[in-house]
């Protein structure tokens, strides 16, 4: 078995990064995780003896540029660096352009991109004097394709690809590597904003005929982030069942 990592899933405490969290956990790593507030798989994960020394998880906002300063320094404080960045947490707001509000456009706009801009930041100069790291950003085919009603979160996600794509380039000879993975609809409270039938529509049109699992996208996590797998940077893997074949 390989050494433990240090992996920081920002966004852990359900949905697809809970998936996340639990995956490097079972293969033995060491986790950092954050969200907004506590939930019963982080407690699960905090009163179970077998993670005692390997999860982390804080409370913080990270839209709130100071905790998520904090968040970041409380990790390096505790295992001093970090080998994986997953930039999970995400919020996506629905409603038409015309009728969106600014208060929307800065929720989306300050947590999936912002946000996940300075965790980066704060975590690329630790990689830089280790030496190294793998660095995952969570985009959507949304990014890809549009889909009505969801305007400002597919810009955030299509900029989330050109940002990976700009700090592979910055940060190749440098042993990190940055990739996004543009995920399908998955089935976690975030998808709960469409409705029944556009659910039905989506499996419908999907070649694997079924939504996406937090599971199918931590194997393709799992993939990107393995040390033998330092030639791979810079790409946007779209996991998504087919749909958008
Ligand atoms: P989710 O179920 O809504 O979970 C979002 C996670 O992010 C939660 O842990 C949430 O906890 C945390 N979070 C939200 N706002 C935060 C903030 N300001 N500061 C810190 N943490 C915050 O969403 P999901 O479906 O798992 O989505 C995860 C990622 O996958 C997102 O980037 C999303 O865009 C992407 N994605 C999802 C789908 C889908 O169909 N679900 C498809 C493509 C891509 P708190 O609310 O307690 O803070």
């Amino acid at each position: 078995m390989s050494a433990p990592r240090t992996v920081i899933v920002t966004g852990g405490s359900r949905g697809l990064g809970q998936g996340i969290v639990q995956s490097f956990l079972d293969a033995g790593d060491r986790v950092a995780t954050c969200s907004r507030s506590e939930t019963d798989a982080v407690r699960a994960w905090q009163s179970d003896p077998q993670y005692a020394d390997r999860f982390l998880f804080r409370e913080a906002d990270l839209a709130d540029r100071e905790q998520s300063t904090q968040f970041v320094k409380d990790v390096l404080t505790e295992w001093k660096s970090v080998d994986v960045l997953i930039n999970n947490a995400g919020v996506a707001r629905d409603g038409i352009l015309a009728l969106f509000s600014d208060e929307d456009t800065d929720t989306v706009i300050d947590l999936n991109l912002k946000a996940t801009i300075h965790v980066t930041r704060q975590v690329v100069r630790n990689m830089l004097v280790h030496g190294g790291g793998r660095i995952v950003n969570i985009s959507s085919i949304v990014g890809l394709t549009g889909y009505r009603g969801l305007t400002v979160y597919g810009a955030t996600k299509a900029a989330l690809d050109g940002f990976t794509r700009a700090l592979a380039r910055e940060l190749g000879s440098r042993k990190v590597t940055v990739n996004s993975i543009a995920s399908g609809y998955l089935r976690t409270e975030m998808s709960h904003g469409l409705d029944g039938g556009q659910l039905d529509q989506i499996v419908r049109r999907t070649p694997a005929g079924r939504l996406g699992e937090p599971a199918d996208i931590a194997r393709a996590i799992d993939f990107l982030v393995d040390p033998r797998n330092d030639w791979i940077t810079g790409q946007v893997l779209v996991v998504d069942g087919g749909l958008t074949a």
